[in-house]
């Protein structure tokens, strides 16, 4: 079984910039996961530092493989479907086809799995009107009219930010949503009680159907149902999740879980699910699990 320092699960943009941060300290690092499983392959990014234009997600990933393995790291282009804590207190790690690796210490950065859809020909319209992020395209809906369909906090916060810069939001939620009316108390945010069952539009977003064939004329649709992590996975490691969500992973100001030796970063760890924010937090747990891993080659 090949052996390796770090073995990081998850080749999106919080998994490769971890990769970078590791390898360049000359750390073995293998990288597993398909890049093409990461949230950000689809997207494309107008926000990120740096860049004047709009970036496509699928290409920074492209770039983001071509450093990990400039500096040395190996990427393995299958998914984990097992990870154990060994007696020794390294880690085990099995693939999809039933290859084995073995690690001291492990990143997770498997991102999160968004929930299902609500309309049958949500996917004809992403990026055409709607759209999964009000932190990323709120921008685009200065002075417009949208609306926000969802449920929980995710939604409540979604149409909240919104007020700053639509002309008008509606708010349909798919449950009841406490204490929705105070929240929303000289906003201008409607709550509407139907049922949405249908987009309007062909080319582009121009309203929502509600059930009783209503219809909602609007320049955008933000569904915001929250993301679920992939805690099938990482349970058995034991390591502790975020108390009011129980959906992300706890982790510290230096991407430590609960559990030592394994660290976790990107949309893994919770809101914003933001591509800043993944980069980010992999650069932190690249270095922690270098510091660990030196840590420990000093004590032995
Ligand atoms: C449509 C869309 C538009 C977006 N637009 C923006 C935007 O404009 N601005 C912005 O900042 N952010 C945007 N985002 C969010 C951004 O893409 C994410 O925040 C970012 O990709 C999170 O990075 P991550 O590495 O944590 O997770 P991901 O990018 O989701 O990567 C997770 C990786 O883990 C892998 N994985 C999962 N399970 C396993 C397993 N069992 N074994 C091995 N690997 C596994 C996946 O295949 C993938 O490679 C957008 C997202 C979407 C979906």
């Amino acid at each position: 079984m090949k052996e390796y320092d770090i073995i990081i699960i998850g080749a999106g943009p919080a998994g490769l910039q971890a990769g970078i941060h590791a390898a360049r300290r000359k750390h073995s690092v293998l990288i597993l996961g398909k890049p093409e499983g990461s949230a950000l392959y689809q997207a494309h990014i107008e926000n990120y530092f740096g860049f004047k234009e709009k970036i496509d997600g699928k290409e920074l990933l492209l770039a983001g493989i071509f450093q990990c393995e400039k500096f040395g790291a190996e990427i393995f282009k299958e998914d984990a479907v097992k990870l154990e804590i060994l007696e020794d207190k390294n880690f085990l790690v099995e693939t999809e086809k039933g290859k084995k690796f073995k690690g001291k210490a492990l990143i997770l950065a498997i991102g999160v799995k968004r929930k299902k859809k609500i309309f049958k020909r949500e996917d004809q319209f992403v990026g055409k009107g709607l759209s999964y992020c009000v932190d990323c395209d709120a921008w685009f809906y200065r002075g417009k009219r949208v609306a926000v369909i969802g449920d929980g906090s995710a939604a409540l916060h979604g149409a909240k930010t919104l007020t700053q810069f639509a002309e008008k939001v509606y708010l349909i939620p798919l449950k009841e949503i406490e204490g929705m009316e105070e929240e929303f108390f000289g906003l201008p945010v409607e709550v509407i009680k139907q049922k949405p069952v249908d987009i309007l539009g062909e080319e582009e977003v121009k309203g929502v159907i509600l059930e009783d064939e209503k219809i909602l004329e609007v320049d955008g649709i933000f569904i915001e149902i929250g993301a679920k992590g992939a805690l099938e996975l990482i349970a058995p490691l034991g390591v502790e999740l975020d108390p009011e969500t129980f959906s992300y992973v706890k982790v510290d100001k230096k991407m430590q879980t609960s559990v030592e030796g394994i660290f976790a970063c990107g949309d893994l760890t919770g809101p914003p699910l933001q591509l800043a924010k993944a980069v980010g937090e992999g650069c932190i747990a690249g270095l922690s699990a270098s510091d660990y891993i030196k840590s420990k080659k000093t004590q032995s």
